[in-house]
């Protein structure tokens, strides 16, 4: 069985078996803070079917979100410079579980473990290539595009039916609540979504993909490029609930016949992903007129 998080499934075996005894699975409830701006950084967290939004506030109070994790990667991104004091807000959007650890320890992983420090790497190179991309998006495409998009890559983390608020879906699309509330029952009306006091259901996913802007493909062909993985978050067994399992040794899943095949599944499914996002990159690039 694999632990859920991309990211650490990704790991070589002898890291994962290293950093095994000191991940502990916690419950990520919805809305909790994670890191302040200019705090010291406690936890890096690898997020399961949870979201993690990492946000920016101006000085007159609004906030922005400047990056999403999920299953992809861990929060906070400042631990992959070596940054113990957080430059932003993280706080869980969508609540559900991570694997976390303790920051100072994990940099100390980081120096001892060649391999964990490219993947690291990389992941940080994935991320700056996402904030680019989206800084481009805000600025340059409709509003019904970009919101398509977001709900896709929520989609891809945490499956189809999730809670937003109309708060955080405003953050993430730089617009006012009640834009929010107009280009999601927009959604609704032609049968995209369903959208009721906050909580979406995706009903037609080939349509959101038609109605998103290119930004979506673009940023999952570099989180596949780089990190050799897809965006969309694979069935795994649904692991216990967190009281139940404190310390849950990932190592286990690497010493018995059903993890080792658990492990080959994983890497047969990343070379599906990579051949089905080679087609819909081809079919993106094509298909669209003006992409
Ligand atoms: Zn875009």
């Amino acid at each position: 069985m694999v632990s859920g998080n991309s990211f650490l499934d990704s790991l070589a075996v002898h890291t994962r078996i290293r950093l095994a005894p000191m991940l502990t699975l916690r419950a990520l409830p919805k809305r909790q803070v994670l890191a302040a701006s200019g705090a010291a950084v406690s936890d890096v967290c690898f997020p399961l079917r949870s979201v993690i939004s990492t946000v920016t506030q101006m000085l007159e109070g609004a906030t922005v979100e400047v990056g999403l994790s999920g299953h992809e990667g861990f929060s906070p991104l400042s631990v992959a410079f070596g940054d113990l004091i957080g430059r932003h807000t993280t706080v869980v959007q969508v609540g559900d579980s991570a694997y976390c650890m303790d920051a100072a320890a994990f940099l100390t992983e980081l120096e001892s473990d060649p391999d964990l420090k490219r993947r690291t790497q990389l992941f940080a190179e994935y991320s700056f290539a996402a904030a680019t991309q989206f800084a481009a998006c805000n600025g340059l495409h409709p509003v019904e595009e970009r919101y398509a998009r977001w709900i896709l890559m929520v989609d891809d983390r945490v499956g189809a039916d999730f809670s937003l608020t109309q708060e955080y879906s405003a953050q993430m699309l730089g617009v006012r609540r009640a834009s929010v509330t107009t280009v999601a029952r927009g959604m609704a009306d032609v049968g995209l979504i369903a959208y009721h006091r906050g909580h979406v259901s995706v009903r037609d996913r080939a349509g959101l993909e038609e109605m998103a802007c290119e930004c979506y493909a673009a940023v999952n062909g570099d989180l596949l490029r780089l990190m050799g993985y897809g965006a969309r978050q694979a069935p795994v067994a649904a692991p216990p609930p967190p009281a139940e399992r404190v310390a849950d040794p990932l190592i286990g899943y690497l010493t018995n016949s059903a993890g080792v095949a658990a492990l080959n599944e994983t890497i047969a499914r990343n070379v599906r992903c990579r051949a089905d996002m080679g087609r819909s990159r081809a079919l993106s690039l094509g298909g669209r007129p003006g992409s």
